[in-house]
């Protein structure tokens, strides 16, 4: 009867906690810039068209259903994830070197990769840009695995530290992992340039270490999917012959299937050496992530995967999808310039280039915690208290609100 009674109470997740403070706050205007969910002008949720029509495709299939999945998913999912990400003419594909299983979002394909890795090789660290997402740390952590940080933001500069960033993949022990934020870097919204990304993925090839690729933005940094997947594919091209590959992907934000939780997990194995056969590694891979899914999940979700299956390998829809992530981004971007030219016109002191200098969902504005506390208390603003601020849930509605409470808390 006692058994829990001493169980200790857990602040709640800071970044779910704003959704429920904002629920409770009655002040007629509020503006939501926590989490990391597209709005259209209106504040409202989008269901993009692309989706829309997907879903009627897979509700008016003969075939209809709601059977299980087997237990790696849906393969019109986990192939055309695959091949949205990695390339259609990526090597890697075309030899068979990539064992690809469905999971739960991003989070759920970020978990089998570190349950994966403490099971083969758990004395490894896990390398995390400082900042990174708040969950990173979490997630690797709880399957007991070690992890440490690498520099990535320059804060007085807002702009990356290469020269930190490569110092410290050479000093780790050979064979690190390193998380690499594919595109989109959430918070700073800042990405390494081309010529940046060939020499952090040289630098890792040098070092030997096993990169793994979070993907949870891949459209939202440019507007284009095969832009988007720059880094990830220079990975595959540098490191074929070096090491292994890991790619959590999700479908949670370009595609707007948030809550259904659609996503994959790749391995991506390397150029074998002569006498290893790589069908042999992918199927043993496999078999492992089956093991793991089994056990937690029995097998994953089957809704949504057959929705983006629709989107990924129907062309007309696939094409309509390329014009929804231009329509998302392209929303963004001019909430990004609405904003800092409101500031500019208040005379907001201060330089706010950043915010249209900075890519994807986010903008790292640099406002202090102080700051964003009373921008919340005052004008009911909500962000982070970090200062990342999500720049979808700016609109034409409010965004001039926003721009002169940023004026108030910063004058
Ligand atoms: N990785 C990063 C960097 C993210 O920002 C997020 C979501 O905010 C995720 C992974 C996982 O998202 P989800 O589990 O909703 O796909």
């Amino acid at each position: 009867r006692t058994i829990f009674n001493n169980v200790e109470l857990l602040p709640p997740d800071a970044l779910f906690n704003i959704k429920k403070r904002l629920t409770d706050d009655s002040r007629p205007v509020k503006v939501d810039l926590g989490i990391g969910a597209y709005r259209d002008d209106s504040g409202k949720p989008w269901v993009l068209p692309s989706v829309r029509e997907a879903e009627r495709l897979v509700r008016e299939d003969p075939s209809y259903n709601h059977e299980y999945l087997s237990i790696t998913g849906f393969t019109g999912l986990t192939d055309g994830a695959a091949k949205v990400l990695l390339g259609e003419e990526s090597a890697a594909l075309k030899e068979g070197r990539v064992a690809s299983v469905q999971s739960l979002s991003g989070t759920g394909a970020l978990h089998l990769a570190a349950k994966f890795l403490s099971k083969t090789c758990p004395e490894k660290s896990v390398y995390l840009s400082e900042p990174t997402w708040a969950n990173h740390k979490a997630i690797f952590e709880s399957q007991g695995l070690q992890t440490a940080t690498y520099p990535y933001w320059n804060a007085a500069t807002k702009s990356l530290d290469l020269e930190k960033y490569l110092e410290a993949i050479y000093s780790a022990s050979r064979g690190s992992i390193f998380v690499l934020h594919a595109c989109a870097h959430n918070p700073t919204g800042l990405d390494p340039t081309e010529q940046q990304w060939t020499k952090i993925l040289d630098a890792m090839a040098a070092n030997d270490h096993i990169v793994l690729f979070d993907s949870a933005y891949q459209g939202f940094a440019s507007g284009n999917l095969d832009k988007d997947a720059f880094a990830v594919r220079l990975g595959l091209q540098k490191l074929a012959t070096v090491s292994p590959i890991l790619v959590c992907q999700s479908f949670a934000k370009n595609v707007g299937m948030y809550g259904e939780r659609v996503g994959a997990f790749h391995v991506v194995l390397p150029v074998p050496e002569t006498g290893v056969e790589v069908q042999n590694v992918k199927a043993a891979v496999t078999s492992q992530l089956a093991k793991i899914t089994r056990s937690e999940l029995s097998n994953p979700p089957a809704y949504g995967a057959k929705v983006v299956s629709q989107v990924l390998n129907n062309k007309e829809l696939r094409a309509q999808w390329y014009r929804d992530m231009e329509t998302m981004s392209s929303r963004i971007q001019k909430m990004r310039h609405a904003l800092r030219d409101h500031l500019v016109a208040l005379k907001t002191p201060g330089n706010w280039d950043h915010i249209v200098q900075q890519i994807g969902m986010f903008s790292y504005t640099g406002l202090s915690s102080e700051m964003v506390q009373r921008l919340e208390k005052e004008h009911a603003v909500y962000l982070v208290s970090s200062g990342r601020a999500s720049i979808a849930g700016l609109n034409s509605g409010n965004v001039e609100h926003v721009a002169r409470a940023i004026h108030e808390v910063v004058t």
